[in-house]
């Protein structure tokens, strides 16, 4: 028997030894020569910033481990923090009320589809969803779809070819510009809400299509555009106009219904309402608002939808059950305004830059370079605040900046301590120098 034993002859502590070795040696990723990432797109930017970072003694601030739900405060490691980075605007998640919603459709439709909906996945919550959908933004018909990068990606990359264009303003999501290389389409990108310079380069490109597309609410600066603005220049030049909601339903106008409940107007002059239910709705997945026959032909064309799974039920489920609460009570969208510009005056006050926040919900503090950005998030994390930087590429060096997502669920007392701390640590962190001949030479020596 022995014989067979591999640790034959080894006494119980070394044969514990061993076996730890041996385990450990095996939970190691093996590296395979064969993809060399090293060349791939990015890879030596992503080395720079690691090693940057490296020497200035700045930890990572991204991928940390928050260990329940991530509401106003949040564990991580053990320690709390007062959190800013979650867009969870209206603090439902979690809600009771949302959480049993989920669970009851996990009970009754399972966890899955288990089919794109045009085959065999479609369930009565996807159409009572779109029902729901499309009530709020006056349309015929909606779509939900699993993902809202995804559901730009497609969507755009559909409805646009070669010989159209597509207009965009320069602070465009990553999602839209995605959806617009896939298409072909001639991309015309016009400064940050400015609908004249929209205007002229569809007056000098006079393309066959053209798909105008702006955001209700700018996730980087927390500014709006002027809806009826543009809603001219699309009609001017015969141009289909397309508002990607994401941070604004839920969160703009009086009733949270987003762009068109805050400037006033008629949501029937915009072609294709965009948006998340991965923001104020809690869950997770895209959705399309517009005229039945706009939702009759994404269905059948779009590839994001004809050939991906149909939303889980608990999503949709979690999704509806926010949306009935965001329109029966719409108190929480009320304090969430209260409560962010609250925060933005108290940072305006205080000498920052919070760029062109309306203070709707959120807030940027903009600290002119990466590096600042870096240092202003480990000083706030060590003093027990989470509030991630959004460094370059995602906005231009100078742009760098942290970004606050201020919710319904901050206490008072909450924000003005935050603010009074951001204060404190950015003046801190404007006044030193940052040492780059230092970060140069220990890059070259790399
Ligand atoms: N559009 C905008 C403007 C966004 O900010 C985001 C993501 N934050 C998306 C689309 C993609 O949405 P999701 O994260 O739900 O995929």
């Amino acid at each position: 028997m022995d014989r067979q034993n591999p640790l034959f002859g080894l006494s119980g502590e070394a044969k514990a030894r061993l076996l730890k070795r041996l385990s450990s040696r095996s939970a190691a990723p093996v590296e395979t020569p064969r993809l060399d990432t090293a060349s791939l797109a990015g890879s030596r930017e992503l080395n720079i910033v690691a090693a940057a970072a490296d020497y200035l003694g700045i930890d990572d601030p991204f991928f940390r481990v928050h260990e329940g739900i991530a509401g106003a405060e949040t564990i991580i490691d053990g320690r709390r923090y007062t959190n800013f980075g979650s867009y969870d605007y209206l603090a439902l998640n979690g809600d009771a009320r949302i959480a049993e919603a989920a669970k009851a459709a996990i009970d009754r439709y399972g966890t899955t589809v288990s089919a794109s909906r045009t085959v065999s996945g479609e369930r009565p919550i996807h159409r009572e969803l779109e029902t729901a959908l499309a009530r709020l933004y006056g349309t015929a018909d909606a779509m939900v779809t699993v993902g809202g990068h995804a559901t730009n990606v497609s969507v755009i990359g559909t409805l646009l070819g070669r010989d159209d264009a597509i207009v965009h303003d320069a602070l465009a999501h990553n999602s839209v510009v995605e959806g617009a290389r896939l298409s072909g389409a001639r991309r015309l990108v016009f400064p940050h809400n400015d609908p004249d310079a929209a205007d002229r380069l569809l007056r000098e490109a006079r393309p066959r299509r053209a798909l105008i597309v702006i955001e209700g609410h700018y996730s980087m600066d927390g500014d709006v555009p002027d809806l009826a603005a543009f809603v001219a220049v699309a009609r001017r030049h015969g141009a289909w106009l397309m508002v990607d909601e994401a941070h604004a339903l839920g969160v703009l106008g009086p009733r949270g219904f987003g762009l068109a409940d805050h400037a006033g107007i008629d949501p029937g002059g915009v072609d294709i309402w965009m948006g998340t239910l991965s923001k104020s709705l809690v869950s997770c997945g895209g959705y399309i608002a517009g005229s039945a026959a706009l939702v009759h032909y994404l269905k059948r064309r779009v590839p994001g939808f004809v050939f991906s799974v149909g939303i889980a039920p608990s999503a949709v489920a979690a999704a509806l059950a926010a949306l009935r609460i965001v329109e029966a009570e719409p108190e929480h969208v009320a304090r969430l305004n209260r409560h962010a510009r609250l925060f933005r005056d108290l940072l305006r006050e205080g000498g920052l830059d919070i760029g062109g926040s309306i203070g709707a919900a959120i807030v940027p503090v903009i600290t002119g370079s990466s590096i600042r950005a870096g240092k202003l998030t480990a000083a706030l994390f060590a003093r027990g605040i989470n509030a991630p930087p959004i460094l370059y590429p995602a906005v231009p060096e100078r742009a760098a900046r942290l970004r606050f997502f201020v919710t319904a669920g901050h206490s008072e007392a909450q924000l003005r301590e935050t603010a009074r701390i951001v204060i404190e640590e950015s003046r801190a962190v404007a006044a030193e120098p940052i040492d780059l001949v230092g970060v140069a030479r220990h890059l070259a020596s790399d």
